[in-house]
């Protein structure tokens, strides 16, 4: 045990279905994967390079019941398949990309919709309306030796029983190969990096006592109450 200044903290991590869980390090989120999601925010889908954000390690949350986010008052929560990364690595080729891949999961991406309106008017980062407390609610993951490379299926948001969002996951622009393969260019990834893929069209506010049900086919459903 190191000796530290402070104490050290807890490794946040995700439980695993029928395994260990899994270590943390850092959270990378694409922005605008799905055409028709990039079109409903006012952007042209084509194929322009992915682009990148970032929430802490430590805005996973794994309870069924968050509270409603502080200093917003239009927060929608993105539904979004994530891929954890068991390896690492620079510049690693889309053909061996999913190579580490550990699993899959499916998460949330909480945005502060107003606090990012605001900074993309004022050209600010994205940071605290992507980061903060909870920002990234997460269910189990499926380890790929489990349940195979998630490619395609159903993603589903349901909100107290009404379909928001619904897409089939090989609408993403970028795959979850490619996603890999561009992101290593930009920096060296590690094992425990999670990644979250994007959402597709539909995003809309929630409110305290919404019932949030996030689902892709074959993964364990996020559910998630707001008070
Ligand atoms: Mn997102």
């Amino acid at each position: 045990m190191t000796d530290t200044a402070i104490p050290l903290w807890d490794t946040p991590t995700l439980p695993v279905v029928g395994g260990k869980p899994f270590p943390v390090r850092r959270i990378f989120c694409v922005g605008r994967n799905y055409a028709e999601h990039a079109r409903e925010m006012g952007h042209d889908p084509d194929r322009e390079p992915p682009f990148f954000f970032t929430k802490a390690a430590d805005a996973v949350f794994l309870d069924d019941t968050l509270p409603y986010p502080t200093a917003t008052e239009d927060m929608h929560p993105e539904c979004e398949m994530i891929v954890a990364l068991g390896k690492g690595g620079t510049n690693i080729a889309v053909e061996n990309a999913l190579e580490c891949a550990f699993g899959y999961g499916v998460g949330f991406d909480l945005t502060r919709r107003d606090m990012q309106s605001v900074a993309k008017k004022m050209g600010r980062p994205w940071a605290l309306s992507k980061g903060f407390d909870n920002a990234a609610p997460c269910g189990p993951l499926h380890s790929a030796a489990d349940v195979g490379h998630v490619a395609k299926g159903m993603l589903r948001f349901t909100v107290n029983g009404e379909v928001r969002q619904e897409s089939d996951l090989d609408k993403m622009i970028w795959s979850v190969p490619e996603t890999i393969s561009y992101l290593s260019g930009l920096i060296t990834l590690y094992p425990g990096d999670v990644i979250m893929t994007g959402t597709p069209a539909g995003v809309s506010a929630v409110v305290p006592g919404d019932n949030l049900i996030g689902h892709v086919d074959g993964l364990t459903d996020l559910t998630l109450k707001i008070v």
